[in-house]
């Protein structure tokens, strides 16, 4: 074993800068990455808890919600996941589970660690979750009495019509779980006007944040559920009545564990620049970019694997051209480039790239390089290329016809 300095020889880690247009993380604002770099302070210092007040209206306006139970919870996206799920289902507790892709499979998993029964409704990959096959599964388990569903699927780039699966919900009086991970910061995500129970989302996705944190908010029905429990939540770091003697409002800030201090100041820089921006332009421009993202691509002769009407303006997947390698691509984009796109999963791996157009990602600049570089490499691996594919980009942006709205 090594123990003297000189022979392990490390020296500090210096990433090269990149581009990031995958699935996340996506490019963290300069602003927010200042932000990280700022003096520790103590997690109970009184400066702190303004901060997290701050943060907790800004999260209530990213979700669109008054529910004072908004926070983000110290861990990723998928803690987030867990939050909802290990607070809400009980053992023996039945949940309609909505699946379309990766994301709603590992809901499943959740529901099934927590002793709960999940009835699956399947779509296939690259489809929206279809709402009369919800319908029918609501009404053949009335003893249901959660739903949950991924908003945005990452894995595919399709979006569901969360609105309608929420007041589905609603009529067939279930709790509702939803994954906004992908979709906050980036298309309409409305909780209280859609009557969402329990949320999450991820720092690092369109909210142009670090990966690390995981916003939540649980209304009022939700946490009746939780206080009513008949058995403890499983997981300690997990269970809501401990949290919120931390996070609560009217808390004394009691210890409960050590909030990642700078992740938050990072959070609170990047939703204080959503808030600035404002969620509607937000996602205007993530649509925009979109457009004219998909004019490149279709330029090239790049297809799109979801239909029209149910694509994500944040995730765009189209499939590879046939003869070209997959992983020989996107490895020259990154040494060449410094470009990273995100590869395909399952049973797609090496016939589609999902190129992420998410927060601060979302930029024409991000765009132009993606397609040139794409347009350069598919053309020198000998894919049929027609060129003018950045001229179709510019015209987008410069005129953003959205023939699909
Ligand atoms: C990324 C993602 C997650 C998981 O988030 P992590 O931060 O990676 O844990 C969950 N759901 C969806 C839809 C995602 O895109």
């Amino acid at each position: 074993m090594n123990t003297a300095n000189e022979t392990l020889n490390i020296a500090s880690f210096a990433p090269t800068p990149r581009t990031l247009m995958g699935p996340g993380p996506s490019d963290v604002h300069p602003r927010v990455l200042g932000a990280l770099a700022r003096p520790t302070i103590g997690h109970l210092d009184p400066d702190f808890i303004g901060l997290m007040d701050d943060i907790k209206a800004l999260l209530q306006y990213a979700f669109q919600t008054e529910n004072s139970v908004t926070f983000p919870i110290s861990a990723p996206g998928s803690a987030g996941m867990e939050a909802c799920f290990a607070n809400l289902v009980e053992p023996g507790d039945k949940v309609v589970v909505c699946q379309n892709g990766v994301f709603g499979g590992r809901m499943k998993e959740n529901v099934l660690r927590c002793g709960g029964v999940p009835v699956m409704v399947e779509d296939d990959w690259g489809r929206a979750v279809d709402p009369e096959k919800v319908e029918a599964a609501l009404g053949a388990n009335p003893d249901a009495g959660i739903l949950a569903f991924v908003h945005a699927e990452t894995s595919t780039g399709a979006a569901s019509d969360a609105r309608v699966l929420a007041e589905l919900a609603r009529k067939h009086h279930c709790l509702t779980i939803v994954d906004t991970v992908t979709s906050l910061g980036g298309m309409p995500v409305k909780v209280d006007e859609w009557g969402i129970d329990a949320v999450y989302s991820g720092s690092q996705k369109c909210l142009s944040c670090a990966p690390g944190l995981s916003p939540v908010s649980f209304g009022e029905r939700a946490l009746k559920k939780v206080r009513n429990r008949r058995a403890r939540v499983q997981s300690w770091f997990l269970d809501l009545n401990l949290i919120l003697g931390y996070w609560g409002e009217g808390a004394k800030r009691a210890y409960h564990h050590t909030a990642p201090v700078n992740p938050l100041y990072g959070l609170h820089e990047a939703l204080l620049m959503l808030r600035e921006e404002g969620l509607e332009n937000a996602w205007a421009r993530h649509r925009t970019n979109h457009l004219a993202l998909r004019a490149g691509l279709e330029a090239l002769g790049l297809r799109f694997l979801v239909p029209e009407q149910q694509r994500l303006p944040q995730l765009n997947t189209v499939t590879i051209p046939e003869g070209v390698d997959d992983a020989a691509v996107r490895s020259r984009l990154l040494k060449e480039y410094n470009l990273e796109l995100g590869a395909g999963l399952g049973a797609w791996a090496g016939r589609v790239w999902r190129i992420g157009l998410m927060g601060h990602s979302s930029r024409a600049e991000n765009i132009l390089l993606c397609v040139g570089a794409l347009e350069a490499l598919l053309g020198s691996m000998g894919a049929p290329v027609t060129p003018g594919a950045l001229t179709k980009v510019q015209q987008t942006l410069e005129n953003p016809i959205d023939v699909s709205a």
